[in-house]
């Protein structure tokens, strides 16, 4: 992927694309991928790089929602667990299983939660990652060997899947350019083009250079995540809001907080909320909290309130309560909770967490969900959105399609994560010797990368590199700072080049 390449196509583009998809988030990327498969036209326009929204700051499970089963909501729960089972199939590279312990410390919640996910392993049928089962006090301390004891009466254990968000994302924008997408970061879209009242297409700029382009679309498709209501503002600004925001957060402490394979899981913690402490390169992930925030912010961070929150909760379950000082970086993200009910110009049915809204004259707006669920969102939205500018009727083919990457999906080194792509990766980290330095002897990642990065991600700032092609932002805050400078330099050299 060449952005120069991309900019050029999309500046020297004389005739309407198909979809214009404004938003490169998992939802947007998603529709990029399912419409370019299709053999639609496609742009995609990202204002900052591709998965730098709430994207690259989820919790990384690629889940049915065990909190959904509680709530009763068995569809949701069905639908997602197909998408676990085909999204582990499409990208093994990138998925795996993990194994939660649930610990109990009433008997009543042994049999609960032993019902509950022997529930969710009968709805995930063949699509089952592994069976649950009911453990003994001794088995949760031996999978949990820092769990607290006091009063723990025995657990529950089942198997969901977990990801690389920010690096599945990357890969998806790949897999879309490799079908023929135009994708584009750096690019914020400023206006929508209209046409007797109808929206025709979006005005962008290289945020680089700062050169506007405009790009006629026989269809618009609104991705922009938290932001889509500012979007549907540049089509009516009279138009209600569709979204309110809420923010969930996360700290990162190092693995010996949960030196295991495994994960635990609070389902519902005194005060009603979900913890969870997950194993993910070789750190421990804790999360997370959900705070209703007036207005999303592009780059949203965790407060101090959440943090101690998050530590708090955390220090009840585990025999040595994590403090500020063991806190090597944190990250919060933003969810767009959808405030309208469904209405005729809505195709969210019962069983769904996300909206699609055909509501303004060639704009398709879609929203919500989860990135377990993007593939099948990105379905049911262009299937809308084709309908809505009158495109040949064509069949969706992602269902079985596996990503980039996925053919080998176990080079069984340090860059797994590339997939077939390791053996190039791997190319320019042996090239010359300074490549193959390591950026922070606390963390993997090789000056390699960042060249590959560049090359071949479209990586344009420091921040691209270290927050979404690698994950040293957010892993260790400290380390990422003393990266900068080096990634800087090997960026500012491939610009020259
Ligand atoms: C704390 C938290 C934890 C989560 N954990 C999980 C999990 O474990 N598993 C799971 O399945 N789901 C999880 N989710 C949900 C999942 O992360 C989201 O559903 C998904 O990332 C949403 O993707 P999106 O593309 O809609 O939004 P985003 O990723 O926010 O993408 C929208 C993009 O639009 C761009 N944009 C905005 N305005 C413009 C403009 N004018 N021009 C161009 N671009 C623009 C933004 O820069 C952004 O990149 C979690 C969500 C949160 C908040």
């Amino acid at each position: 992927m060449n952005r120069a390449d991309m900019l050029a196509r999309a500046a020297d583009r004389r005739e309407p694309w198909d979809l214009v998809i404004v938003g490169g988030g998992a939802t947007g990327a998603g529709v990029a991928l399912d419409a370019a498969v299709r053999g639609y036209s496609v742009l995609l326009v990202e204002r900052a790089d591709f998965g730098s929204g709430t994207s690259s700051r989820s919790t990384k499970l690629v889940h049915g929602g065990v909190r959904y089963l509680r709530q009763g909501n068995v569809g949701l729960v069905t639908d997602a667990l197909r998408e676990r089972g085909r999204l582990r199939r499409n990208a093994p590279h990138l998925v795996h299983d993990l194994a939660f312990v649930l610990p109990c410390y009433r008997r009543f919640d042994l049999l609960q939660y032993g019902i509950g996910l022997t529930a969710y392993d009968l709805l995930a049928g063949r699509e089952r990652f592994g069976r649950s089962e009911l453990l003994s006090a001794r088995r949760v301390v031996r999978l949990l060997p820092t769990v607290r004891t006091d009063k723990l009466r025995g657990g529950v254990l089942y198997h969901d899947g977990q990801f690389d968000d920010a690096r599945l994302l990357i890969t998806l924008i790949r897999t879309a350019a490799d079908r023929g997408a135009v994708v584009l970061n750096h690019t914020p879209v400023t206006a929508l083009l209209k046409e007797g009242g109808r929206v025709c297409g979006v005005v962008f700029h290289d945020a680089e250079t700062g050169v506007e382009i405009r790009a006629a679309a026989r269809v618009v498709v609104n991705a922009a995540g938290p932001f889509c209501d500012d979007v549907r503002h540049l089509a009516d600004p009279t138009t209600p809001p569709l979204v309110a925001a809420s923010q969930g957060s996360h700290v990162v402490l190092p693995r010996a907080f949960l030196p295991t394979d495994h994960a635990l899981l609070i389902p519902e913690t005194p005060d009603g909320r979900v913890l969870f402490a997950i194993p993910w390169h070789g750190h421990t992930l804790v999360g997370t909290t959900d705070v209703p925030i007036p207005a999303a912010p592009t780059d949203p961070a965790a407060t101090a309130a959440e943090i101690d929150f998050i530590l708090e909760t955390a220090g009840r379950y585990l025999a040595k309560p994590p403090t500020r000082a063991d806190v090597l970086a944190t990250f919060a993200g933003v969810r767009p909770l959808v405030k309208v009910a469904s209405t005729s110009a809505t195709t969210a049915a019962l069983a769904r967490d996300h909206v699609i809204r055909t509501d303004q004259p060639g704009l398709v707006t879609i929203t919500g969900g989860k990135w377990t669920t993007y593939r099948a969102m990105a379905e049911e939205c262009v299937t809308a959105a084709a309908r809505l500018a009158g495109l040949p009727r064509r069949p969706c083919g992602t269902a079985e399609l596996r990503l980039r990457g996925a053919s080998n999906p176990d080079p069984g080194d340090e860059f797994g994560g590339y997939g077939s792509d390791a053996a190039g990766v791997r190319a320019v980290v042996q090239s010359d010797p300074a490549l193959a330095d390591r950026l922070h002897p606390d963390l993997p990642y090789r000056a390699g990368e960042v060249v590959w990065a560049a090359r071949h991600e479209m990586a344009r700032t420091p921040d691209d590199v270290l927050f979404r092609r690698l994950r040293a932002g957010a892993l260790n805050a400290a380390a990422t700072e003393a990266m900068r400078p080096r990634a800087e330099q090997l960026l500012a050299v491939e610009r020259r080049a």
